[in-house]
């Protein structure tokens, strides 16, 4: 019998491939829902001369109650709820799976959806369930339904908006979930800052099996890692006896701090892409050959005659796109176009033409 990881590490673990992070050495890099703005270099300044005066010797403060106090502050967090900050929010998700996984326990989740949902219930130990989304991506409420009550889900995932699709799925038919769940749902708002102020944070409170899911990476702090759960007491304290006692770094919460104090910076940068998201979608929209989904992110989806094709001959011209064709049977030939700067998207509209012919 052979003491390598062939044999010894669990059978689910070894059938998973690890999350893809394409090589992006000098691309337009349009594939991972990055901010494509860069800070002001009078901020970038200041940030530098933040961090030279944090101790490196000391560990961080893990209560760290004055970055928890900006992100209640920025992301108008109601003083009743509590935060558990993570090292991104994967990390967050991660640290629910694992506060969820009983013996035989599921996870369950629509897909498309966020691969990180799957992966991270299989690394704790979670049973995965996916439930199709309908052609167009609506969420399917009568197969959800059925599948809370017959698979009886510990925890929910529902990215809202949904990665990779871009579309918000209906409040009401969350909160529907929410009900008929014997579970956790978690409502991922990591593209909330595009979404015209879609949320269930005010809903939080009043549901004893509901809890958010915040990042400051689509911000444009994606470099930072820092995620948040916002959830009643109770949930957030027994979360906070999973996390690592430092997984948040020293220099991420001082940047963080600095940064969040200069919110209106980031916010005027979201503008932008939201602006600019909307120039991307009229100018897909008139690609023949090119379908393109409503996004309420900073992405938008697409479909296209040949997606690996289109996908490579853009990479030929240096932009990194993401492919999902094969990935999932609804996403067939479709690509994930992050929006980017105006010169960027440009770039990419372009590219593309030639790139589907
Ligand atoms: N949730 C969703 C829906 C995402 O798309 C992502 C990033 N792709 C994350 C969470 C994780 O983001 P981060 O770890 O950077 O906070």
């Amino acid at each position: 019998m052979s003491k390598g990881p062939e044999s010894l590490v669990r059978d689910e673990v070894r059938a998973l491939r690890a999350y893809h992070v394409a090589p992006a050495q000098g691309m337009v890099k349009l594939d991972a829902m990055e901010n494509p703005y860069a800070l002001p270099p009078a901020l970038a300044a200041q940030m530098g001369e933040r961090l030279a005066r944090v101790a490196v010797n000391r560990y961080p403060d893990p209560t760290a109650p004055g970055l928890k106090a900006r992100l209640r502050k920025v992301m108008r967090i109601p003083g009743e709820l509590e935060v558990l900050l993570g090292n991104g929010s994967d990390e967050v998700l991660q640290i629910v799976a694992m506060a969820m996984a009983r013996p035989g326990a599921v996870a369950l989740a629509p897909e498309p959806s966020f691969a990180m949902y799957r992966l991270s219930a299989i690394a704790c130990g979670l049973r995965y369930e996916g439930v199709a989304l309908r052609p167009d991506f609506s969420l399917d409420l009568p197969a959800m339904l059925r599948a809370l009550e017959e698979r009886r889900p510990a925890v929910t995932w529902i990215a809202y908006p949904n990665n990779p699709t871009g579309n918000l799925f209906p409040r009401e038919a969350i909160l529907r979930l929410v009900q008929a769940s014997p579970g956790l749902v978690v409502v991922d708002e990591a593209y909330h800052a595009f979404s015209g102020d879609a949320t269930l944070l005010d809903e939080v409170g009043r549901h004893p099996n509901l809890l958010l899911v915040r990042t400051v990476s689509k911000l444009g702090l994606a470099g930072l890692r820092l995620g948040l759960a916002i959830g009643a007491r109770g949930w957030i304290a027994e979360l906070e006896k999973l996390r690592l006692p430092y997984n948040v770094n020293a220099l991420s919460m001082a940047a963080a701090e600095l940064l969040l104090d200069h919110f209106d910076v980031l916010e005027s940068q979201t503008r932008a892409i939201v602006a600019e998201r909307a120039r991307l979608e009229a100018a897909l929209d008139r690609l023949a050959g090119v379908a393109r989904f409503p996004s309420a992110a900073n992405f938008v989806l697409a479909r296209v005659p040949d997606a690996p094709r289109a996908f490579e001959r853009l990479r030929q011209r240096g932009i990194l796109v993401r492919n999902f064709h094969g990935s999932h049977p609804l996403l067939e030939h479709c690509l994930r176009l992050t929006v980017g700067t105006p010169g960027e998207n440009d770039r990419l509209v372009e590219a593309l033409l030639p790139a589907i012919a």
